[in-house]
């Protein structure tokens, strides 16, 4: 059974990597729309000196709906090479497994779980760890 899961795998993986190129693409235009709507917010601040509220309520959200956007992708492209990343510890699990063996936190299912009830400590997307930087807890 081992020999035969990892054959298929890796033709799976093969024949995925276009995809998995294309879902890249995606994510890092997204990182950019995110990063111009977080300067949009810098900006309407700077020039008012002024919060107005429903407008960066209304950006903030915008943001949300691209982050959580490009954590679906990122779970799709994770699992095209046949494993999750946890949430919460980020280390690499067989997609086989429900739960991750490292902290014990409940994985994502890319098919049946709603993303938009993730903590969003829980996607943050970009490479560099931005959003990860941002203590959520301090709110
Ligand atoms: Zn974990």
């Amino acid at each position: 059974m081992g020999l035969l899961d990892t054959g298929r795998g890796v033709a799976d993986m093969a024949r995925n990597l276009p995809e998995i190129g294309n879902i890249r693409k995606k994510i890092a235009y997204e990182e950019e729309r995110i990063n111009e709507l977080l300067a949009d917010i810098g900006r309407k601040y700077y020039v008012t000196r002024k919060v107005d509220k429903e407008a960066f309520d209304k950006l903030c959200e915008e943001i949300d709906a691209k982050r959580i956007k490009v954590k679906k992708m990122e779970y799709g492209i994770n699992s095209m090479k046949g494993f999750k990343v946890c949430p919460k510890c980020r280390a690499e699990i067989s997609e086989r497994y429900l739960f991750c063996g490292v902290c014990g936190t409940k994985l994502p299912n890319i098919i049946d779980d709603d993303f938009s009830k993730l903590d969003p400590s829980e996607y943050y997307t970009d490479s560099n760890g931005f959003f990860a930087a941002i203590p959520y807890e301090a709110k």
